[in-house]
C-alpha cells in the first residue's frame, strides 16, 4: 500500500545519508588521523557550561545519559547525574528512553503523566529540584522522529560536545562513559544502536562497509584502548552493524 510517509521519510534518509557520506569516507580512513587535522578539536571539549542531556544524536551538550536517567532506579539516576556536577539539565520531547520508562509504568502512573513527554518532563523537574539547580529546560529536537547518525561517541572524558565543531565531527549519540560504570555504559552504546539500525535511524542501510562507528575517546592512549575493548565487545554481538575507533583527547 502507498505510504506518503513512508517515501517522504525514505527521502529524508537518502539525503543525511549522502550529506554525510564525504565525511564517513574520511573518517574510515582512521579516525585519529583525521581528528588531528580539525582545527582547534579542543572547542568540542569546552563547553560554555555544564549541561547534562539525553544521549540522543540531536541535542547538545556534554554530559550525557540516557533520557537523563529516566530508565534506572531514581536513586542512581540522582546520583549520576550528580557526579556529573551539571549546571543545567535538558530534557526533550520524543525521547526513546522515556517512552520505554513509561510503558513500564502501571495504568494509574500513567494516567497521571498522560503521556512519555509529560514524564521526560516531570523526571527532569524532579532530578533539577532535587540537586538544587534552576528548573529543567526543554530542548527541541529536530527531525522530529528520526536520527540522522552512524557514530556513538563513547567519552571516557566527561567533557565531550560534537555540536561545538561546526559538522567537522558528525551528529553522533553521546555516552558519557565517565560518569557511568562499564555496564550501564555499554547497555547505554547498545541501545543507541539499535536506534542508528532501527527504523527510527538509518535503519538497513546500516551493514558491512557501512556500519555504526563507535568512537572511543579518551584522555590518553591507554584510556583509548581500554574504552575501544569495551565498545569491541558490544560490536561483536551485532555482527556487520558497528566498528570501532577512537582518538586521545587535547589536553586542557
Ligand atoms: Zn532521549
Amino acid at each position: 500500500m502507498e505510504n506518503p510517509e513512508f517515501h517522504h521519510g525514505t527521502d529524508m534518509r537518502s539525503s543525511y545519508w549522502d550529506a554525510q557520506a564525504p565525511l564517513f569516507a574520511k573518517l574510515s580512513e582512521g579516525v585519529s588521523s583525521y581528528v588531528l587535522g580539525i582545527p582547534d578539536i579542543g572547542r568540542a571539549f569546552k563547553g560554555e557550561n555544564r549541561k547534562a542531556a539525553c544521549i540522543d544524536d540531536r541535542l547538545t551538550g556534554n554530559l550525557r545519559l540516557a533520557g537523563l536517567g529516566i530508565l534506572l532506579p531514581k536513586e542512581e539516576a540522582r546520583a549520576i547525574l550528580k557526579q556529573m556536577k551539571p549546571e543545567i539539565l535538558c530534557w526533550h520531547p520524543g525521547c526513546g528512553a522515556a517512552a520505554a520508562a513509561y510503558d513500564r509504568l502501571s495504568p494509574e502512573e500513567q494516567a497521571t503523566y498522560g503521556s512519555p513527554d509529560a514524564y521526560a518532563k516531570a523526571f527532569a523537574g524532579e532530578m533539577a529540584h532535587e540537586l538544587g539547580l534552576p528548573p529543567a529546560e526543554r530542548a527541541n529536537v529536530e527531525p522530529e522522529g528520526f536520527h540522522p547518525t552512524r557514530v556513538v561517541y563513547y567519552d571516557g572524558t566527561g567533557d565531550f560536545d560534537p555540536s561545538l565543531l561546526d559538522e567537522t565531527m558528525p551528529p553522533g549519540f553521546v555516552v558519557s562513559r565517565r560518569y557511568m560504570d562499564e555496564e550501564l555504559s555499554k547497555e547505554t552504546v547498545d541501545f543507541s544502536l539499535g536506534i542508528a539500525i532501527g527504523d527510527h535511524g538509518f535503519g538497513n542501510r546500516i551493514g558491512p562497509g557501512s556500519e555504526v562507528l563507535f568512537i572511543a575517546i579518551g584522555n590518553d592512549s591507554a584510556d583509548v584502548e581500554k574504552l575501544k575493548r569495551e565498545l569491541t565487545e558490544v560490536a561483536s554481538r551485532h555482527s556487520g552493524k558497528a566498528k570501532v575507533d577512537g582518538f586521545v583527547a587535547p589536553p586542557r
